[in-house]
């Protein structure tokens, strides 16, 4: 896997909270659009789609953060991973190496850390030496692989990445499902329910739409659509005790 070297590597984001991006690209290759992809096109730091799908891990990913762990007055509370690429990238042991690599050091300076990912993630996150307070989470709007194939073509496997978070939940890990962008009817025809029922073990649950693509936009009765998606994932979080955030 290709590699580059980067200066620093925590920052706020623009959503408020404190991240980490330690790979440059991603081999998901999502088409919802992606908006980290359309930033790296834009800024010239990928070419094209084929290169945005050719991730290059920061080889000195583990180094930048202990310094600035190190340095900091401030203590940070919760760090997320990541913003612009995935940390458990499917099919990409050396990212998440680095990254298992990355949550420990949050985790022994007392930072929690809240992970998100369309990959696969590893058992070992329920070992000893990372915090149980983390938040583990994965992104999954369909069980539809159909869908998958074409909006998240290099993405784990629906099946695999919820068993893969079960197993996590069922060792006492604190999970998440992040449940966004949700596709509206004409892009692909499902039951809202079927999918909450697949992850119901989980702690905490998000419900996002569909707010940035035309395709969601044509639908006719988009508003009313996501009115009951919502009224459906409250209700459903409500009696499986879930905490729930909707946004939709
Ligand atoms: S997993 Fe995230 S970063 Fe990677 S292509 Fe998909 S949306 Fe973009």
């Amino acid at each position: 896997m290709e590699t580059v070297r980067r200066k620093s590597l925590l920052y706020r984001s623009g959503l408020g909270f404190w991240c980490l991006n330690h790979v440059q690209g991603c081999a998901h290759g999502c088409r919802y659009p992606c908006y980290a992809s359309l930033m790296a096109r834009r800024y010239g730091r990928a070419k094209d789609e084929a290169d945005w799908r050719r991730p290059r891990r920061v080889e000195n990913a583990v180094e930048l953060l202990e310094r600035e762990l190190s340095r900091r007055r401030e203590r940070l509370d919760v760090v997320h991973l990541c913003l612009t690429t995935d940390p458990f990238m499917f099919g990409y042991p050396e990212v998440a190496a680095t990254s298992l690599a990355l949550v420990a050091r949050l985790n022994a300076h007392g930072v929690r850390a809240s992970v998100l990912t369309k990959g696969l993630l590893p058992m070992e996150l329920a070992g000893e030496r990372f915090d149980r307070r983390n938040v583990l989470g994965i992104s999954l709007v369909s069980l539809d692989e159909g869908f998958r194939r074409r909006f998240e073509p290099g993405a784990a496997p629906y099946a695999e990445r919820i068993a893969a978070l079960g197993r996590l939940h069922a060792a006492g890990c604190r999970t998440l499902v992040h449940v966004e962008p949700y596709p509206t009817p004409n892009i692909v025809k499902q039951d809202v329910r079927s999918l909450l029922e697949a992850v119901a073990f989980v702690d905490e649950l998000y419900f996002g739409g569909w707010n940035y693509s035309p395709l969601a936009g044509a639908y006719g009765d988009r508003d009313a659509f996501y009115r009951e998606q919502a009224r459906i994932v409250r209700a459903f979080c409500r009696e499986t005790r879930i905490r729930g955030t909707v946004d939709a």
